[in-house]
């Protein structure tokens, strides 16, 4: 038992979903990690392994809701609730959906993609026949810290390759021109 999933967990729990995050950031992918809880157990905790795998779907919910519904047996998933560094995007809050989950706890919006709010509102749309409770913003600091270190580390990283390609090409037009001399 880690945590009451009514308030007082939500801290703990979304702290498990960060260190979930880091080891994908640590895989080279998108830092997003989930965590699954019944009961006040956690009964799934996984990460974002789309770069890593090359699977447009291996968002980390996506494989959360798969280890879940295997570990209990069912896919109707009411007294779940699922807690997620990042807003799921369509496909995440589709399956959520699908999957009846009782509650979404999540830490920073996704402005640009989210479907909990931000872009679309997959979670509690009127249109379908089930509607997700959601809760935002639990360490919304750390997780958006913690993506825009990956981002700034993928910027270092490309930066240094350009450096590498520029040195590569001028000691070639040297070589080239001490040849010609020669
Ligand atoms: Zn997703």
């Amino acid at each position: 038992m880690i945590g009451d999933v009514e308030g007082t967990g939500d801290v703990a729990l979304m702290r498990l979903a960060l260190e979930e995050a880091q080891a994908a950031a640590d895989a080279g992918d998108v830092p997003v990690g989930a965590i699954a809880v019944v009961a006040g157990a956690v009964v799934g905790r996984q990460h974002n392994h789309k770069e890593e795998w090359g699977d447009p779907t291996a968002h980390a919910e996506i494989l959360l809701l798969r280890q879940v519904s295997n570990r209990l047996g069912r896919w109707r998933l009411p007294d779940v609730t699922i807690y997620c560094t990042m807003e799921p995007c369509a496909m995440c809050a589709s399956a959520m959906v699908h999957a009846r989950i009782g509650r979404l706890v999540y830490a920073v919006d996704d402005e640009r993609a989210g479907a909990a709010g931000s872009v679309f509102n997959i979670l509690q749309s009127p249109a379908l026949n089930h509607r997700v409770d959601v809760t935002r913003g639990v360490l919304r600091d750390e997780a958006r810290a913690q993506l825009d270190a990956f981002f700034a580390h993928l910027r270092r990283k490309d930066e240094e390759r350009r450096q590498q390609m520029q040195r590569a090409k001028e000691a070639l037009a040297q070589a080239q021109l001490a040849a010609k001399n020669a």
